[in-house]
């Protein structure tokens, strides 16, 4: 960057902040004023290489100029549609080319404006499916102990970060966790872990307790994301996909940070061969520039909830006012170019042995606890301090002090850099989490 965008802090009393400690903020405030690439600058200039691409969102890097040429385009053609019987011509264009990069058989693709929306969309997607093949008794779900879905009501209740869901107690949907699958065992395992498939045989035992036909669907992220990179066992998910079959459950992956190569394949369901009946996904639809998620689900799901209608009233009586927005859907379909012409996750899978064992070579440093990592994707778990989560925090302020965002959650940090990085700023970035979690101090 040639010089600083502006040195003088914003005015700070108006803005909450989301995810934050505002009180914290204001203390010692973190602004991001430019990014370009898998770089960042600060309201004064200083330089912070983009360790999570942004929120795991922005695959292809910062500041893509064919992302915000199309955008300038679709917003001076068409900047909006209203729903109820009308739409733009290039909501179908996109769902068109998503169909395209999806799993085999999911092909019907709803759109909203977040992976939150996506989540509480499959929820009741799911509940509709079912209703109408006259199974209205299934209404139950199933998650996972330390899942993220998102921080609308249904993703709440799916939550299996229990803090994500104490504060919020009285929510509506009924929802059984199986367990998390991460054991001691695991500690350092690159890849899939070979223990901890009989943690699949919980959804058995949830089926024995409610019974299998009052369960609308079982909610997984592939690899879990937010805790902080869980990679599934061997046989784990074929084993869910397997018990969602015999008793009738729908499998949702909910693929928000795992989908567009951030694992290798398109999508996690791909690169683990096993397909879902319902996907969410969100984040790197758009690159991160433009909110927008979207739903696929089976064709056979579609078909079968539009038969089931009555009359002229909407088959699937819900949509956000910014759904499948036209200039959304305009970043979206650059992005997906970019991903296409530049071969971006294969990229990303060419790029995974250098990121992996750069992670893996983090081993004996004072503050590493275990590591985690599948493709362009690690979890960093750090030795807990005092209280739980206060080294994540540190760790997440002195990495961005030594010029590196990684986000931490807990004691854990993801390192998810863009798909585009280059080998010097992998190294760099490695060569930053070296130095900081290697002091004793933390
Ligand atoms: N699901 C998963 C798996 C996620 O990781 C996230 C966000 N980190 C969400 C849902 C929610 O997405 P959003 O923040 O866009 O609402």
């Amino acid at each position: 960057m040639d010089q600083p965008l502006q040195s003088t802090l914003p005015v700070m009393d108006h803005h909450w902040l989301p995810f934050t400690n505002n009180r914290l903020f204001r203390q010692e405030p973190q602004v991001f004023a430019k990014a370009e690439g898998v770089r960042y600058w600060t309201h004064d200039g200083r330089e912070v290489l983009d360790g999570s691409s942004g929120l795991f969102c922005c695959a292809a890097g910062h500041g893509r100029p064919e992302i915000a040429d199309a955008v300038h385009r679709q917003l001076m053609t068409l900047d909006y549609t209203p729903h109820f019987q009308r739409a733009a011509p290039i909501s179908f264009e996109f769902a068109t080319a998503l169909a395209g990069l999806l799993p085999a058989g999911l092909d019907r693709v709803f759109f909203g404006g977040s992976g939150s929306e996506a989540v509480d969309t499959a929820l009741k997607l799911c509940l509709a499916y079912h209703r109408s093949r006259g199974e209205g008794q299934r209404s139950r779900f199933v998650s996972r102990q330390w899942a993220y879905h998102g921080v609308n009501l249904g993703g709440t209740s799916l939550a299996g970060m229990v803090a994500n869901r104490r504060d919020f107690s009285g929510v509506t949907c009924a929802v059984s966790h199986m367990r998390h699958t991460w054991s001691e065992e695991q500690r350092y395992s690159r890849g899939q872990p070979e223990t901890g498939l009989d943690k699949a045989e919980d959804l058995e035992e949830i089926c024995r307790t409610y019974g299998g036909d009052t369960i609308a669907a079982v909610f997984v992220e592939p690899v879990a994301g937010s805790i902080g990179t869980i990679v599934p066992p061997k046989g784990y998910l074929e084993r869910l996909r397997a018990i969602c079959d015999a008793h009738g459950i729908l499998l949702v992956f909910d693929e928000v940070i795992t989908g567009f190569g951030r694992l290798g394949a398109p999508f996690a369901g791909q690169e683990f061969g096993v397909t879902p009946d319902v996907m969410t996904m969100a984040k790197a639809l758009t690159n991160g520039t433009i909110p927008m998620s979207a739903v696929a689900c089976k064709t056979g799901i579609q078909q079968t909830i539009i038969e089931a209608a009555r009359g002229d009233r909407p088959e699937f009586f819900h949509g956000y006012t910014y759904s499948a927005h036209p200039v959304a859907c305009a970043a979206g379909l650059a992005a997906l170019s970019i991903y296409r012409d530049e071969g971006l996750f294969e990229r990303g899978q060419a790029m995974s042995d250098r990121f992996l064992d750069g992670v893996f070579g983090l081993r004996n440093l004072a503050q590493v606890a275990d590591l985690r990592g599948y493709g362009m994707m690690a979890g960093i778990q750090l030795r807990p301090g005092a209280v739980p989560g206060e080294k994540g925090s540190r760790a997440q302020r002195a990495l961005f002090d030594a010029g590196l965002h990684v986000k931490a959650t807990g004691d854990a940090l993801i390192f998810a850099p863009a798909l585009v990085v280059e080998e010097a700023d992998l190294d760099r970035m490695l060569e930053v989490l070296q130095k900081v979690l290697g002091r004793a101090d933390l």
